[in-house]
Formats: structure tokens, sequence, C-alpha cells
């Protein structure tokens, strides 16, 4: 029996066996694929969900080192969407029977968006007959905004933790107290004791990251018992000072490999949760994301930002779609979603088995 085979059925994920799942090649990588597939099945099914994206805003307050809506890039026209624009995004989302959606936006704490958030969420189940999932991605927050924003309807939070190393974390952002990873680190923590299905991620293939950081990283998504994860690989963008580092990358195909890698061991580790094949996985290689669904992965999230507004959220360089409607969005991803062996989980909310069983309760 290969190593990788001793590993898996004994189910020791420490760490050493972790880095050295993350390194291997050939029969060994296909054993492992094979074994997140089959725990998908078994754990999850084949049901693929979908979480529309509407990208509220790219005004943010945050100054993250490889972010292409960083405070500091002048370059950038910003903006942010209209009350109507959004609601008319969520209200498309429900007719097409979505089940879900996601508000993200750059990050800001300040009255106005606070209080403009929580009109939305309670607007847009005002417009979809309480109907939808609302999944919220818009930083770092306090309890108090975090329970008003609860109160008015969102179900669900991403905070990516980015890279739950500190000392990895600490050279991709400015030393400021706002960029504090004991705060970041707070923050999700008191996303999951708010009650919410909780959420974090990393990017793949940073500067001065290794297998061991992202050893680290699945251990860091079991510790904190996590519901959802979106993992995605880094990709330069040219007006952000990450994008002059000079020393040793990983070419752009590996960092997808390593993040298809990433996405079957927590499958693998984890079973239950919900995990994203996210669109940074696409822009690296056109069916990126069904090749994430494949190793594990099993929700979607089609983008339904008003195109006009696209090109203003453009996280790191070639981010796919920038120029396609959502209706031609979804007619695509259905065809892709069967494609790679999947059925789309029409108008549910697709609630994380992993969050049902951690808070006993029955779920959409
Ligand atoms: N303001 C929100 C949402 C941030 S944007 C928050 O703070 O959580 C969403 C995600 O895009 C980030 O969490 C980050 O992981 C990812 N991202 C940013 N720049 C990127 C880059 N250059 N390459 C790949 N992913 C990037």
């Amino acid at each position: 029996m290969s190593r990788t085979k001793a590993i898996l059925s004994s189910r020791d994920f420490s760490r050493g066996n972790l880095i050295y799942l993350l390194g291997v090649e050939g029969l060994e990588r296909r054993e492992i694929f094979e074994e997140a597939s089959r725990i998908k099945e078994e754990e999850v099914g084949n049901k693929v969900y979908f979480r529309g994206l509407i990208e509220f805003s790219n005004i943010c307050a945050k100054d993250c080192y490889y972010c292409g809506i960083r405070r500091s890039n002048g370059k950038l026209k910003r903006y942010y969407l209209t009350h109507e624009e959004v609601v008319n995004a969520a209200r498309y989302a429900w007719k097409e029977g979505y089940g879900s959606l996601v508000i993200q936006s750059g990050e800001r704490s300040d009255k106005w968006f606070t209080d403009h958030i929580t009109a939305l969420l309670t607007d847009i189940h005002k417009h979809t007959q309480g109907e939808m999932g609302i999944t919220l991605s818009l930083g770092e927050q306090t309890e108090e905004t975090l329970l008003r924003w609860k109160e008015a309807g969102a179900h669900r939070y991403l905070l990516r933790i980015e890279a739950s190393s500190r000392e990895l974390y600490e050279k991709l952002h400015p030393g400021s107290a706002a960029h504090s990873y004991d705060q970041r680190l707070e923050a999700l923590k008191r996303i999951k004791s708010c009650g919410y299905q909780t959420g974090t991620g990393v990017m793949i293939g940073l500067p001065y990251q290794d297998t061991s950081h992202l050893a680290d990283d699945l251990l860091f998504f079991r510790e904190l018992d996590i519901d959802m994860a979106g993992m995605g690989p880094y990709i330069e963008h040219a007006q952000t000072p990450l994008a002059g580092y000079t020393g040793p990358m990983l070419p752009l195909k590996e960092r997808l490999g390593l993040s298809l890698r990433m996405v079957a061991l927590l499958r693998i580790m984890m079973k239950d949760v919900n995990i994203a094949a996210t669109t940074a996985m696409q822009a690296i290689d056109p069916i990126g994301r069904e090749k994430a669904l494949k190793a594990g992965a099993n929700v979607i999230m089609p983008n339904l930002t008003p195109v006009a507004y696209r090109e203003g959220y453009l996280l790191y360089e070639d981010k796919p779609c920038i120029d396609e409607e959502a209706e031609d969005c979804k007619s695509c991803l259905e065809g892709r979603i069967h494609l790679a062996g999947g059925t789309i989980g029409y108008g549910e909310h697709g609630t994380p088995k992993h969050f049902l069983k951690r808070t006993k309760q029955e779920g959409k």
C-alpha cells in the first residue's frame, strides 16, 4: 500500500502527513482525488449550489498588498451599486431558482455602509418572499453590526483569513492596526459566535508560502470547525505592491493544481462542509471550476454584478466573464456543471450539512 493510501485509511491528518499529501505526484496524487470524490458522493452528493454573487462596491478602507481594489490603487474608478440594482439582481437570482446570494464588497464599517446593508437585506427579503439564503462577505465587523445584519436576514458570512499563519499574514498586509492578524481572527470567531454559517479561506501560491503553510491552513479550518470554505490561487494584479515581488513563485498552472489538491484534502478531512469552486480557478484554466467540482467542491458563484461595474471589481488580472450578462453566465454554467457530472440544487439554500449537524437543525 502507498504511504498516501495508508494515511487516507488511517485518517491521521497530522501536519507532517498533510505536507506529504500536498507534495505527492502520479498515482498517489490520483489516490487523493479518488478518495475526495468518494467522500463527496457519500457525504454531500453531486448537487451543486448556485450563489448569485453581487459585488456591491469596490470602495475599500484596507490596503492589502495583493488586492486590486486596495485603497491606495488610485487608478481605479470607485463605485457602489444603487439600491435598485442590488434588489434587481437579487430578484433575478430568485426567479432563476438560485436559492441564495452572496453580497461582497470592499471593506468598510462606517455607519452609512452598515445601515445601507441592513436596508438592502430587508428589501431583498421583501422582494423575494423571504426565500433567498443570503451570504455576506463584507470584511471585519463589530458584533453589533453582525447581529443587526443577521436580524435583517443574513444567514452566512464569509471572511477569508487569507493566510492562517501570522508570519505569512503579516508579510501580505501593512503593519497598521487596521490590518492586524489578531483582529481578523477575532472577527472570524465573532461571526461564528453570532450564529452565522461560517466560511473562511486562503489564497494559494502566494509569495513566501510553502506547503507547510497550506497544511497549517487545513488544520486551522478543522480547528475552527468552519462550515464553508472558499480557496483559490493567488493571481498578481499589476497595480499592487505584491506584483513587484521578485522571489521564487509557482507558475499559475501549479497554483491551480495546488488549489485543487487543497479542495480535495479539505473534502476528505471535513467531509460535510460546503466548498466553493472559486472564480480565480477559472481565471487560470477555462475549466478550472469544473475541475474543482470534481475535486470535491459543491458551490459555484455565478456573477450577477451588472456588467458595467465589473471592470471596477478586478481583484486580480484576467478575471473571467467580466463582459458576460447574468443570463449567459447561467446557461454557460449549467452546461459546465452537467459536464462535470453534477446536478444543480435549484431553489435550495444549500445549507452546509456541517452547520446543520453542529447546531442540530433541520435545513433547506
Ligand atoms: N472585503 C471582503 C471581501 C474581499 S475580496 C473581505 O475583506 O473579506 C474577496 C477575496 O478575494 C479576498 O478575500 C481575497 O482572498 C481574494 N483576492 C484578493 N486579491 C486577490 C488576488 N490578487 N488573487 C487572488 N485572490 C485575491
